[in-house]
């Protein structure tokens, strides 16, 4: 590139932080002001399935672009993407991963709106805010996801709660009044005592969030002169409703987290 007298303006005043070695990766974006977007464009409440599945289909194209990303999750308006702890992707420069992710999720939304809101007009341009932070071992990544999905229960229990009193009649602030202080098992209690619902009966996207990681599939691709199937491991991007806090999710899918 020609070096001008101007240079010295990227040479001395530019920074990108390079994100440390042998760390996790996680970017967390989570959309901008989405209590009114998601009352601008009618999203059921407490959720909007097709709101939630546009986000997944986000997530999806995020790991089918992006190769060193290995896992996300998702609840509500927000997503976490891992990057694998070698990655070089970028020299890890914080500015440009933590902008590549914000940038290309916010438009692939926009892209796919119409295909799961086919009669719904986007009245305003969704938008997105997006963090970066290190995990440097196995433990402390996992105990991340696991934050995520304890918040997404605590989050989720409480909004069913909220929204079957206010559907029945009660004001909002009768909802809130009735909810303070209870514990997760009153909020149970509530559901079935009053509304017939039992909370582990709620579909599991609610409940659980969303993973997306590249699962192996075995297909066949074609038969040998006798007739034998070929077949090839082929990895299919996947998404899955299931509980990421306990072990099992981890010791099945060990490909996932592995260096
Ligand atoms: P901020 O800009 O600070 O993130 P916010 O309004 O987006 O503000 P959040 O705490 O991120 O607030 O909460 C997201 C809100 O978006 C939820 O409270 C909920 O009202 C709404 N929302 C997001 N996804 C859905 C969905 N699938 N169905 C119904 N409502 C949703
Ligand atoms: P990188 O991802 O590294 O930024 P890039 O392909 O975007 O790679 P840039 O150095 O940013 O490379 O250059 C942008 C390129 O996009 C230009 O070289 C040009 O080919 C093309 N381009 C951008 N805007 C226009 C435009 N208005 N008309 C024609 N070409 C354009
Ligand atoms: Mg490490
Ligand atoms: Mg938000
Ligand atoms: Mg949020
Ligand atoms: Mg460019």
């Amino acid at each position: 590139m020609a070096n001008s007298k101007y240079e010295y303006v990227k040479r001395e005043f530019e920074s990108d932080r390079s994100l440390p070695a042998s760390n996790w990766i996680v970017v967390r974006i989570d959309g901008c002001h989405f209590h009114r977007f998601s009352e601008t464009h009618d999203f059921e409440k407490p959720n909007d399935e097709s709101a939630l599945r546009l986000m997944n289909a986000c997530a999806t194209s995020m790991l089918e672009k992006f190769r060193d990303m290995v896992f996300a999750y998702g609840v509500s308006d927000e997503y976490s993407f891992v990057f694998r702890e070698g990655t070089e992707f970028y020299q890890r420069r914080e500015s440009k991963i933590l902008s590549l992710c914000v940038s290309f999720f916010t438009s692939v939304y926009v892209m796919k709106w119409k295909d799961f809101f086919p009669s719904k007009e986007l009245k305003e341009p969704p938008y997105f805010d997006g963090r970066v932070v290190c995990y440097p071992n196995l433990k402390t990544i996992r105990d991340y996801m696991a934050w995520r999905q304890v918040d997404c229960h605590i989050n989720n229990q409480y909004n069913t709660c909220f929204w079957m009193l206010v559907k029945s009649g009660r004001t909002e602030k009768e909802a809130q009044q009735t909810l303070k202080g209870t514990f997760s098992k009153d909020k149970n209690e509530l559901l079935l005592q009053q509304f017939q619902i039992n909370y582990d009966d709620e579909p599991a996207i609610f409940r659980k969030g969303s993973c997306v990681y590249r699962a192996k599939v075995e297909t066949k691709v074609k038969s040998d002169d006798y007739g034998n199937p070929i077949t090839r491991t082929q990895s299919v991007t996947t998404v899955a409703n299931v509980d990421i806090i306990g072990p099992q999710f981890w010791e099945k899918h060990q490909d996932i987290l592995h260096e």
